[in-house]
């Protein structure tokens, strides 16, 4: 049985070489198992490309080698886990992080699955030891939202630590070749047989998350106006200001019926009216303007990643 594993990698210098110590640990007590390693470096600005090459170089391999993918600049963690599924070469593949919130423990759990006929190992985060009460509930209020939209299809604590056979594999590689993706919903709706594993995932082992806030909102800011056409979804930002100003309308206008000077009759009506269309109007105009972005990405057909350096080494077990 051949094992790929896919680790995606943006800035990880101080987790990789723990990381590696702690994987390895574990595939080297299932030597009947061969184990493909696949690094993708999406971008990062660190020494963690040198960190791979060096464990690439150094280590003395036994059941397992390396793929190691250098993409031309950061592309996300998405489109990193995609290269790494693309370029599997293994019965099954495993995704996880490289900053051991994924503890590599749970890798034995979920080959026994694999083992027992499921295709799909989806891997639920029960607890998340390094997140706030704010990020916990926004990403409750997340995936209450989703789940409506999507008709309940989704696990609400589902994670990008998954297990998927070699059938899978092949469907993300030839299909759900979309340029805004989401893996870890994909894997949930394709049917097959699934199991679920919980497991508590530590605090990061160093360095930041890569999705804070802040992070998040530049990098939003930046993207509508280089050359993102999420720029069309302005309407979204005109709606909430719009309601803000409708708001204090509304609120001046109540005020001024019951406590005010004198009013001419049906004023305040068509005021609340009016503000509450408009706030509805622009909000409308956001969804489809979202819509239209998304859909004039797939039209570009950009590709999801562009691959600097590729390089797989030998096993040296024989
Ligand atoms: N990552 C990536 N590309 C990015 C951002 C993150 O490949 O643009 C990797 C990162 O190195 C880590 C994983 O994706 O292995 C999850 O990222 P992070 O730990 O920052 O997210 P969190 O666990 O806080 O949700
Ligand atoms: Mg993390």
């Amino acid at each position: 049985m051949k094992i790929s594993i896919v680790v995606s990698i943006y800035n990880e210098q101080d987790s990789l070489t723990a990381f590696w110590e702690e994987l390895k640990s574990i595939i080297c007590n299932s030597s009947d198992i061969e184990y493909q390693i696949i690094w993708i470096n999406d971008g990062s600005k660190d020494n963690s490309q040198k960190i791979i090459n060096d464990i690439v170089l150094n280590d003395k391999k036994e059941n397992y080698y390396f793929t190691t993918i250098e993409f031309s600049r950061n592309f996300g963690h998405e489109a990193a886990m995609i290269a790494g599924i693309d370029h599997s070469e293994g019965d099954a593949a495993i995704c996880m992080d490289a900053d051991l919130q994924h503890p590599p423990s749970q890798i034995p759990l979920m080959l026994k699955e694999f083992v027992h006929e499921s295709e799909i190992v989806l891997m639920e985060r029960i607890k998340r030891h390094d997140n706030g009460i704010f990020k916990n509930l926004m990403s409750k209020i997340f995936y209450v939202i989703f789940n409506k939209l999507t008709d309940g299809a989704f696990k609400k604590n589902s994670s990008d630590f998954f297990l998927i056979s070699k059938r899978v594999i092949k469907l993300l590689q030839n299909n759900y070749r979309e340029k805004n993706r989401f893996i870890r919903g994909y894997i949930q709706i394709i049917g097959f047989n699934k199991t679920t594993l919980s497991f508590e995932a530590p605090s990061r082992f160093a360095g930041e998350t890569n999705y804070n806030f802040k992070s998040l909102f530049k990098l939003a800011i930046n993207a509508f106006f280089v050359f993102s056409n999420k720029l069309l979804s302005i309407s979204f930002y005109i709606s909430l200001l719009f309601s803000l100003l409708s708001s204090i309308v509304i609120i001046y206008s109540i005020y001024q019926y019951f406590f005010g000077s004198k009013v001419p009759s049906g004023y305040t009506t068509l005021i609340i009216f009016n503000s509450m269309c408009f706030t509805i109007l622009f909000f409308l105009i956001a969804i489809l303007s979202f819509y239209f972005g998304k859909t004039a990405d797939e039209i570009k057909n950009r590709p999801i990643y562009l691959i600097k350096n590729l390089s797989t080494t030998k096993l040296q077990k024989e």
